[in-house]
């Protein structure tokens, strides 16, 4: 079993990275191709080129064979949604995503944005709002998949996610109220925390 010369080690900052158990380096990552033809990443160790392991990739198409990529932003906490990206290449990034040229996906992506819930589900609406919990920002984002069978496939968390302002163009002005939510609720925080008069000094309001 390969996985035997994989160890696990923490290092300083708190997160944990992987090793190879005999020669204590981290492995490189390289793509592989699986016989289905799908990637998948092995990890190799650069010393003594034992594979060390390999994660297989997850099918993040929808019902329709369509890529897509979903954002949703996180206020104090709370999360808000942002878009909905549909693509037919897997590396999804909305401004290159089939988005500005197919009506038919922007339809979906507003109805993702007019209700959430009943877009991608409530399990799923769930899941991201544990993932938000756990992450306990007070600004971040999320980018996720739901796939046909209805998982969340989990991309990234973070507290630098952008959110790229709309051009003047007609046709984007269904996305303007969900952007206005979000800056809605970053002034609700801050001036909830400004005025909450509980002694906190203004260096301190955003933690
Ligand atoms: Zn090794």
């Amino acid at each position: 079993m390969i996985e035997n010369h994989l160890s696990g080690m923490k290092i300083r900052n708190g997160a944990m990275m992987f090793i190879c158990s005999t020669c204590k380096v981290p492995p490189n990552f390289v793509f592989g191709v699986e016989q289905t033809g799908e990637f998948v990443y092995l990890l190799i160790c650069p010393k003594c080129g034992i594979g060390l392991g390999e994660w297989n990739s997850l099918d993040a198409r929808d019902s329709e064979e369509h890529f897509r990529k979903i954002r949703v932003m996180i206020v104090d906490r709370k999360i808000y949604p942002l878009h909905l990206a549909i693509s037919h290449t897997w590396k999804v990034h909305y401004f290159r995503a089939d988005m500005a040229h197919s009506e038919e996906n922007r339809r979906k992506d507003g109805e993702f944005l007019d209700d959430m819930a009943r877009a991608i589900g409530s399990r799923a609406v769930t899941a991201l709002e544990r993932i938000a919990a756990t992450l306990d920002l007070d600004y971040g984002g999320i980018d996720f998949a739901v796939n046909a069978g209805g998982d969340v496939l989990f991309f990234e968390g973070n507290a630098t996610m952008v959110m790229v302002p709309l051009a003047a163009d007609e046709k984007w002005d269904y996305r303007r109220p969900a952007f206005d939510n979000v800056f809605a609720a970053v002034r609700r925080m801050l001036t909830a925390r400004a005025t909450a008069g509980d002694g906190e000094r203004p260096s301190q309001l955003l933690r």
